[in-house]
């Protein structure tokens, strides 16, 4: 294994700021029918913004907003490298260091 992959070997792959103690826990998936006033699609900026700014401009409005795999997955919450690379499965380690 090369020297830089081996120091690395006992890594943690995640983004500092998303893998914080006070993240909230996700929520369950969403199962059968559900209806909403507004949905929404997509937890990166423009989603988020688009809630906030929704619930701001009418607190009672019922909001659903759905993420396909976690708040700030997209380019919203990850650096280029890791936006290109999801951990030595996704791609080669060769790759990651190019
Ligand atoms: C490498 C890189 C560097 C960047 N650098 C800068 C910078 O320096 N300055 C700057 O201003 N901008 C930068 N940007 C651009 C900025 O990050 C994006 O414009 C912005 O984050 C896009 O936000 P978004 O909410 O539209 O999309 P995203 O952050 O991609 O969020 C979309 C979310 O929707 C989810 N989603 C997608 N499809 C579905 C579905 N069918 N159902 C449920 N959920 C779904 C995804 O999982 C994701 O979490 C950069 C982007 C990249 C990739």
């Amino acid at each position: 294994m090369e020297a830089h992959l081996k120091a690395l070997e006992n890594s943690k792959f995640a983004c500092f700021w998303l893998d914080q103690e006070a993240r909230p826990e996700p929520l369950r998936p969403l199962s059968g029918d559900q209806r909403c006033e507004l949905l929404i699609v997509g937890g990166g900026f423009t989603g988020m913004w688009a809630a906030l700014q929704a619930k701001e401009s009418n607190p009672e409005l019922d909001l659903i907003l759905i993420e396909a795999i976690e708040i700030g997955d997209g380019g919203s919450g990850r650096s280029g490298p890791a936006s290109a690379w999801r951990g030595p499965t996704a791609t080669t380690a060769e790759g990651a260091s190019g």
